[in-house]
């Protein structure tokens, strides 16, 4: 069986990558530090502990399961902390994937998938952003991101890696059968917060900034479903694999919603109101970010069929009630 190295695969967007693979016919082994990732979510194949910046574990973990193709999730990604703490970000993300990079090219591993963000197109208001649109993140984070994008060009002239970066707008939902599901700690995502208020794990929920430039002074992101961004890289993979070259995607709907108009959505799924209160503005934010979204969706065939914002709340709203991990 075609196996594929997931590093990351113990997170959220790893974890239903897996299982998303599993379900398309390959053997995903997910390699994870478990710093931000729980072992209870590999549950498609094997896994195996270590750092993206072990190259030693690395070269011993490509030698043992000889992988068709890396998937590389692993990342710090946390907009606000990467503001605090920028030389985190730069070590973990991009002197970690530098490492995974060589490791593969070593290895003979040429074929790479990438999850990048929309985070490196930074604060282009009222721009939808499709592929071709200027980069300038203004965060960390975004930063780290663009420039592993910039050592995946080089690696392929060099080195003849390809690779498929996918640049990701708001992950939201949860996998409908419950077997795994967004999970950190801490938590900082606007989804899973807003169901913590909810049902009274948090008191409130903090709108970061309700004097932004849009409709209602609330942040627009365009979120899309775990289980569709997944399903686009299984895509991504077949892309590879039939050798049509190196490619970036945006995935995204195409669609904003404004903070405000989630909590909306969500009283209307669960029938009950966000407690919530009004805060500053959080460093690093875009005004808004929604994806030009065609290229994936001609090049690719992929059909975000469940990326509603009534599906995404629906899905982390079951989750969130009954699959957490330390239970
Ligand atoms: N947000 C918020 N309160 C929170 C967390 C997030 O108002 O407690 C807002 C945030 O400012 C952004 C949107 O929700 O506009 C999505 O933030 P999230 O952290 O989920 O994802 P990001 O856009 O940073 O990737």
């Amino acid at each position: 069986m075609n196996t594929i190295l997931v590093t990351g695969g113990a997170g959220y967007i790893g974890s239903h990558a897996c299982k998303a693979l599993k379900a398309a016919g390959y053997a995903p082994v997910t390699y994870d530090n478990l710093v931000t990732g729980w072992q209870d979510a590999v549950k498609f194949g094997p896994f195996e502990h270590g750092d993206l910046q072990d190259r030693a574990r690395l070269d011993m973990v490509f030698q043992k399961h000889k992988p068709i193709a890396v998937m590389h999730f692993a990342a710090l990604s946390l907009v606000g902390e990467s503001m605090q703490d920028p030389g985190l970000y730069w070590r973990n993300n991009v002197g970690g994937s530098l490492t995974l990079i060589e490791a593969a090219v070593a290895a003979g591993c040429l074929n790479f998938v990438f999850s990048s963000t929309c985070a490196t197109y930074g604060d282009q208001d009222n721009v939808v952003l499709d592929e071709n649109s200027a980069q300038y993140p203004i965060n960390a984070y975004g930063a780290s991101k663009r420039a592993i994008e910039d050592i995946l060009r080089d690696f392929e002239v060099a080195h003849g890696l390809h690779h498929v970066i996918f640049r990701y707008f708001n992950v939201a939902g949860a996998d409908p059968e419950g077997e795994v599901g967004e999970f950190h700690r801490p938590e900082t995502h606007l989804v899973p917060l807003m169901l913590d208020a909810l049902d009274g794990k948090r008191d409130a929920l903090t709108i970061f900034g309700t004097d932004y430039d849009t409709p209602d002074g609330t942040c627009i992101r365009d979120y899309v479903h775990v289980c569709d961004l997944v399903d686009a890289h299984v895509l991504g993979l077949h892309w590879l694999r039939d050798d049509k070259g190196s490619r970036v995607f945006n995935l995204g709907t195409g669609t904003g919603f404004s903070v405000q108009e989630v909590l909306d959505q969500s009283h209307s799924v669960t029938n009950r109101a966000v407690p919530c209160t009004e805060g500053p503005r959080r460093p690093g934010d875009c005004t808004k970010l929604v994806s030009g979204s065609q290229r994936a969706k001609d090049e690719l065939g992929w059909t975000p069929n469940r990326s509603t914002m009534k599906q995404m709340i629906t899905d982390a709203w079951r989750w969130h009630q009954t699959g957490h991990y330390d239970r």
